[in-house]
């Protein structure tokens, strides 16, 4: 046997057991005849005591070990004595006097330090991720991903759910996003796609009868990336039969509150999530990702400036377009330099600019004058708009509101950014809370500007609102649709919806979308005849597990979670991935490369 205990488990009920540990060198420490070794292995640090000349090993030879090596070792747990102890280490009050030590292997030094929560080189780190993961923080992270999967798998398993896998070799789809394709060997000049997720599957397996599936699965997209974006992800995929939206969403929670309750770390949570409207919450907030962790809504100061002599916002308001603006209480406080940002951030949308107005803490207002405001506005604003805007947000000396004015889908986007900047400044943000939300009542469609058409805003098989059929066609922006969002701190954590199950609306539906039937029956002709053999009412949803495991973790990153992830350029540095292949491979797949940088 090469262990006999765990290193992190031995207590101070261990005293007096003789022990076999193996693990790595955390830190070693030399005292003259006397060498204290920080013992690391999967469960923990303990701190192993070598008098030197006690032992198997030369003293040189003991001198020579170092970080990362491997060690066996023999020897009795023991006690710490008073002043020795450690209480930020939980085997603190133990140590190992040992016996016999072996070295089972060396370690060249690693690149980087195992034992500091330092932060590193990202290259190094995912060239070495190995060594990566052999750090607390990344093992820990691992440990939180796993304790995740196995509630859900108990979870839904106890709720009668039956885990399904579905195919990674998939026909290519014309929706959504890229895929990633995979050349046939056996079919020259034919392609299988890797799932972006598996959607039709899950609700082929409905017609099938399953009533409730869950799987967790690899997804895969050929997008750019972004910090929270990886080529290949995992989603918790799920659908039922015979279910409303109500229920889904309430699964949900019940999942996600029960899950935080068993994992205990600390967290804020609600017990129920509050349901938004995406209109409403594109009115309050300026996106359909809110962060509920703090106030600061957005409102519409149109009807304050009805007859101003500002003329921006009378231009903007003759243009049928509006005022819109956030009270910061306290945002007074924020520098000229802060203030600069959110002008930054309003250009980077496309705007011109924001207006700043500052109530200083001097700030009074009666009928007929006012003391300590300030604003570029100051000489065009009337005493009256001010009035109006100081009791409508009760404002006391020290805030601030800043406007944006101009089309809904610009000052929603500058004022969303906005918003979570300053919670951020002022420092509004509360790391342990966990608020959630769903967003519902999502619009079937969205027009796209660089495709020229309209495209389902989630996805062509999500299920419009019954009564705003009649208006697919003839005026599409108007349909709402049963697709919902789970969303937490500002994240979209999962989106799902209800489903079309007959293939007429489906036919509808992608006619709208561009497809026209002959086309939809050769890219969705097993849906649509699926459907015909008694399909169920059935929908579903999927949270992503890095996005959510990373939010437990309190990590930003999604890399952070997942154990061997690509760059934002979608390599991996560990292995080379992607790399050519040899023009063997190449004629056996049928292809030629047609790279000029090859
Ligand atoms: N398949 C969808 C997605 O990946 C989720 C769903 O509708 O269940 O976004």
């Amino acid at each position: 046997m090469l262990k006999t205990n765990m290193c992190g488990e031995l207590q101070i009920k261990d005293v007096g057991t003789s022990v076999i540990l193996a693990g790595w060198v955390a830190r070693r420490r030399d005292h003259g005849g006397l060498t204290f070794i920080d013992l690391r292995d999967s469960s923990g640090t303990i701190q192993i005591v070598i008098k030197n000349d006690k032992l198997n090993l030369t003293e040189k030879e003991i001198s020579q070990i170092r970080n990362e090596w491997v060690l066996g070792v023999k020897g009795i747990v023991t006690e710490r004595q008073e002043g020795a102890r450690n209480s930020n280490m939980p085997t603190g009050d133990i140590e190992i006097s040992v016996n016999e030590l072996e070295i089972i292997n060396q370690s060249n030094t690693p690149p980087f330090p195992i034992n500091e929560d330092l932060s590193l080189d990202e290259t190094n780190r995912m060239k070495y991720r190995y060594l990566d993961l052999r750090r607390s923080r990344m093992n820990q992270n691992l440990k939180l991903r796993h304790d995740v999967m196995h509630f859900i798998r108990n979870f839904l398993t106890n709720k009668k759910f039956i885990e399904i896998e579905t195919p990674i070799l998939n026909v290519a789809t014309p929706e959504g996003a890229r895929d990633y394709l995979v050349p046939s060997r056996i079919h020259p000049g034919k392609f299988y796609a890797l799932p972006q997720s598996p959607q039709q599957w899950k609700q082929l397996l409905m017609v099938s009868g399953f009533e409730k599936y869950f799987q967790i699965a690899r997804c895969f997209r050929d997008e750019d990336l972004r910090s929270d974006r990886q080529p290949e992800f995992t989603q918790l995929d799920i659908e039922l039969s015979f279910v409303e939206e109500k229920d889904i969403l309430i699964l949900i929670e019940e999942l996600m509150v029960s899950m935080l309750k068993e994992l205990d770390l600390g967290f804020d949570f609600p017990l129920n999530f509050p349901l938004i409207p995406y209109s409403e919450s594109m009115e309050k907030y300026g996106s359909d990702k809110p962060d509920l962790r703090f106030d600061l809504e957005i409102n519409d100061l149109s009807s304050v400036f009805l007859n101003t002599s500002i003329k921006i916002f009378a231009d903007v308001l003759k243009k049928d377009q509006r005022i819109r603006g956030i009270h910061i209480p306290g945002g007074n406080k924020l520098t000229k330099k802060q203030l600069q940002e959110f002008n930054e951030i309003a250009k980077l949308h496309g705007a011109m600019g924001v207006a700043s107005m500052h109530f200083d803490d001097d700030y009074k207002i009666t009928k007929s004058e006012y003391d300590g405001f300030s604003s570029l506005l100051e000489k065009f604003i009337s005493i009256d708009e001010l009035l109006t805007l100081n009791d409508r947000f009760n404002i006391k000396p020290g805030d601030a509101i800043i406007i944006s004015a101009g089309h809904d889908d610009l000052t929603s986007q500058v004022l969303a950014s906005i918003r979570n900047e300053a919670a951020s400044m002022l420092n509004l943000v509360k790391e342990t809370d966990l608020a959630f939300c769903f967003i519902t009542e999502f619009p079937m469609f969205e027009y796209s500007d660089s495709a020229n058409k309209w495209t389902a805003m989630h996805h062509l098989f999500t299920m419009p609102f019954e009564e705003d059929i009649q208006y697919i066609a003839s005026d599409p922006k108007r349909v709402r649709s049963h697709a919902y969002d789970l969303v937490c701190n500002g994240q979209e954590v999962g989106s799902g919806s209800i489903r079309i199950h007959k293939s007429e609306l489906l036919l509808k539906i992608l006619q709208q979308l561009g497809i026209d039937e002959s086309i939809a029956h050769e890219q969705f002709g097993h849906v649509l005849e699926a459907f015909e053999f008694g399909a169920p009412p059935h929908g579903g949803i999927a949270p992503g597990i890095d996005r959510i495991v990373a939010l437990l973790a309190k990590e930003s990153d999604i890399r952070e979670v997942i154990a061997f992830p690509k760059t934002k350029t979608a390599s991996d540095l560990l292995t080379g991935a992607p790399s050519k292949i040899g023009t063997e491979n190449l004629d056996e797949l049928h292809l030629k490369i047609d790279d000029p940088s090859s």
